[in-house]
């Protein structure tokens, strides 16, 4: 049995991060999706909001019963280990992740040499979508349909009371 962990802060979860859960279910047998506490980063939806809202967002996805979600709120090496995880899955969108991203995986590396880390490049129209820019757009009443699912575009509808 190979399990992959996919964490992040899915501060709302995007279509983006779906299209990567996805492709890493083709590759795994199981798929953690673990929604980092991430406390510095003033989330818009605290912990349970964002837990529950993967969890709506998930069963559209093609091998979504081999995909389970959990929280954590330590040194990410240590819950992949943990889980008996083998790998650590992360999105690649362009160029400007990469720098970032390189310097994670390398530490994750020498923190535990056993867990190795896979990017995952998302559908081109993906690429350039992050949480960020979506709250950013709902905030300004922006559309953003097509980019999440839409309990996430109900949620954020009702955070900014548009
Ligand atoms: P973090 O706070 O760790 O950056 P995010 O929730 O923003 O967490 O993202 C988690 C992972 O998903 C990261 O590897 C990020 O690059 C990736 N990701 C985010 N948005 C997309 C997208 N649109 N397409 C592909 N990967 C994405």
């Amino acid at each position: 049995m190979r399990r992959a962990i996919y964490p992040g802060s899915f501060d709302p979860i995007t279509n983006g991060h779906l299209d990567v859960a996805e492709r890493a279910l083709r590759l795994f047998d199981e798929v953690v999706i673990a929604v980092a506490l991430n406390e510095a980063k003033h989330p818009l939806f605290d912990m349970e909001e964002r837990v529950a809202l993967v969890k709506a967002s998930i069963p559209a996805l093609q091998g979504h019963e081999r995909l389970r979600i959990s929280s954590f709120d330590r040194l990410l090496v240590d819950y992949a280990r943990e889980q008996e995880a083998v790998a650590i899955i992360r999105g690649l969108r362009a160029v400007s992740d990469f720098e970032f991203e390189f310097q994670l995986a390398l530490m994750n590396r020498k923190l535990n040499s056993e867990i190795e880390t896979i990017f995952l490049m998302p559908k081109d129209n993906y690429t350039y979508l992050s949480s960020r820019i979506i709250k950013e757009i709902a905030r300004l009443g922006g559309s953003i349909e097509g980019f999440v699912p839409e309990s996430v575009r109900l949620a954020l509808a009702r955070k900014f009371g548009s």
